[in-house]
């Protein structure tokens, strides 16, 4: 599966992964091969943000009703 990151080696964006693949999976660079980080990594930095996107989203709806 493809990742949006940018490769600070060659600074191509075309990151890959296995289709299949785990949580401690491998990113790696597609272009050149360079590692950029685990697919686990890679979720925990994202997880935070969508949980303070949803609180915010009750917290709006909370003040429309
Ligand atoms: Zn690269």
């Amino acid at each position: 599966m493809h990742h949006r990151l940018e490769c600070p080696r060659c600074g191509d964006h075309h990151a890959v992964s296995a289709d299949l693949g785990v949580a401690w999976d491998d990113i790696h660079c597609e272009t050149c091969g360079e590692f950029l980080e685990t697919r686990q990594a890679l979720s925990e930095r994202v997880a935070p943000s969508l949980l303070i996107e949803s609180c915010l989203r009750a917290r709006q709806m909370g003040i429309a009703a």
